[in-house]
């Protein structure tokens, strides 16, 4: 790909969603002996969001890391699961070890109503219950009140879809996915009988796609409930869908409004509201949320063509005890890049970083994924947008526009971690953990147990080398 005259072309990726697995594949698959591509995440574990973030009962999409599992069989690669960016490792150091350096760290916050209220104890950002009921190290050990009746969970995106999925499903639903057992005994002891799904738009503007809607009309023991006069278009999405250019939008409509008015039999309630945005979250006499004030809206036309909302006046509140915002995830700033603050995003071009004032590509630095542009479309969506990246990438390195590392050699960079004390995981420890994982969901007919912290994995895996030896 490029003549280094030192050696190895080393490549440098942050983050094993994805965005960083279709990059590190795209990049293998170029005709290039001599390239090193080294994988950075932060947790012993990688695949990002979808070990994270993917729905436990979503076993099927999990599916997907089979595929990424072959770049690590290509010798030019290597994982090192545990080292964090800006932590263990500098821009600096990685200036002095790399030619280039691949950003795909998603985004790891979320996004604020901006209304009064929304801090209140058991007002929650749904991105960190995902994280809990998924077993993320960093949220095994967060609290939600499960014992309240009623729950809202604002917006209408699939991140809330499966929010509200998650708390209507039956203990032995539950018990078919690779959730941790805390999660499992909490959700199955819950009290939940409500939960209210709110879109502030209406069904034609829904972000949830179609099958993840049908699997809320088909749960064992929670009936979808939507309002048939909520279900209807108002006149201005009428025209655009009377158009017909969007069939999936259109499927999605018809599939709404035949949901619609269905009789409910089971014990628990999906309420799926459209045209309902939450403007406050109002205090229980316990001092945590006690119930969510919504104002009832219509659609107009903004300057750009957009439907937005306006308030027609009518208000509702809907009591609950627990409440969930799930309006988008947004990406944090990384030390030392330049950062777009209204994006969320590192400042970019078609996955180049940009240096903030000239706006020039700033040498060797790039980034794909979430953290490049937002946090939007499903896991497929991040193929050619890795795509995008590596090919700039690429033509950069062809006209040796790259970073020039003083050291180009993976014992240098292991020889630093190892001396600031950090430990990392290889790809074939991870293989260890992930047979053990699978081993302990077989025991109890599950498709995985999970390791839901660091401490654990690595004692599983000091384990199994003490027991190889011995
Ligand atoms: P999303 O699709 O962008 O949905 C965000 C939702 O929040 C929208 O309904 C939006 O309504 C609403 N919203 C934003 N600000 C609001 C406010 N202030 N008040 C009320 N509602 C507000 O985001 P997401 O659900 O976090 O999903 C992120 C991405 O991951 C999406 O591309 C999603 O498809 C993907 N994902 C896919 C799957 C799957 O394939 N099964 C599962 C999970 C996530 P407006 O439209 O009116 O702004």
């Amino acid at each position: 790909m490029v003549d280094t005259n030192t050696g190895p072309l080393r490549i440098a990726i942050f983050g094993s969603g994805p965005a960083a697995f279709y990059a590190a594949l795209h990049l293998l698959a170029k005709d290039a002996p001599s390239l090193e591509v080294d994988m950075f995440d932060r947790l012993p574990s990688p695949f990002g969001l979808v070990r994270a973030g993917v729905a436990p009962d979503h076993q099927k999409i999990k599916t997907v890391t089979r595929g990424f599992a072959a770049a690590a069989n290509d010798p030019r690669f290597r994982f090192y699961g545990g080292v964090e960016f800006g932590r263990d490792l500098t821009l600096d150091d990685i200036r002095g070890h790399y030619h280039q350096v691949l950003f795909a760290t998603g985004a790891q916050s979320d996004r604020k109503m901006g209304i009064p209220g929304e801090d209140l104890p058991r007002s929650h950002p749904a991105t960190s219950f995902v994280a809990w009921y998924n077993g993320h190290p960093d949220f095994a050990n967060a609290k939600f009140d499960l014992s309240q009746e009623s729950v809202v969970v604002v917006g209408v995106g699939n991140v809330a879809v499966d929010v509200a999925r998650i708390l209507s499903l039956t203990p032995a639903e539950l018990r078919r996915t690779d959730m941790p057992d805390y999660a499992i005994e909490a959700l199955s002891r819950s009290k939940v009988r409500e939960v209210h799904l709110l879109g502030r738009r209406g069904p034609a503007q829904a972000a949830f796609t179609t099958p993840e809607l049908k699997e809320l009309g088909e749960m064992e023991g929670s009936d979808l409930v939507i309002r048939p006069e909520e279900a209807a278009l108002d006149p201005l999405s009428a025209e655009d869908a009377a158009k017909g250019g969007d069939k999936l939008q259109g499927r999605k409509i018809d599939l709404i409004q035949s949901l619609a008015g269905r009789p409910a039999e089971h014990p628990k309630r999906l309420f799926l509201r459209f045209f309902a945005a939450p403007t406050e979250l109002i205090v229980a006499a316990d001092g945590g949320v006690g119930g969510v004030r919504v104002a009832r809206t219509r659609l107009v036309r903004n300057d750009t063509g957009t439907l937005v909302t306006e308030p027609t006046g009518e208000e509702e509140t809907i009591p609950a005890g627990l409440v969930f915002r799930s309006v988008g995830y947004r990406g944090l700033p990384l030390p030392g890049l330049p950062f777009n603050e209204r994006m969320g995003t590192l400042l970019n071009s078609r996955g180049r970083i940009l240096e903030p004032n000239t706006q020039a590509p700033l040498p060797g630095l790039y980034c794909a994924g979430w953290i490049k542009r937002g946090p939007s479309g499903v896991i497929g969506t991040n193929k050619p947008c890795s795509v995008e990246t590596v090919e700039s990438m690429v033509a950069d390195a062809l006209e040796a526009k790259t970073l020039a590392p003083a050291s180009s050699s993976r014992a240098d960079v292991e020889a630093k971690l190892t001396s600031r004390g950090v430990r990392w995981v290889t790809f074939n420890d991870w293989q260890r953990l992930d047979e053990m994982e699978v081993a302990a969901g077989e025991a109890c007919g599950r498709p995985r147990v999970k390791f839901t912290s660091r401490e654990a994995m690595f004692a599983a895996l000091q384990d199994t080398h003490d027991s190889a030896v011995s």
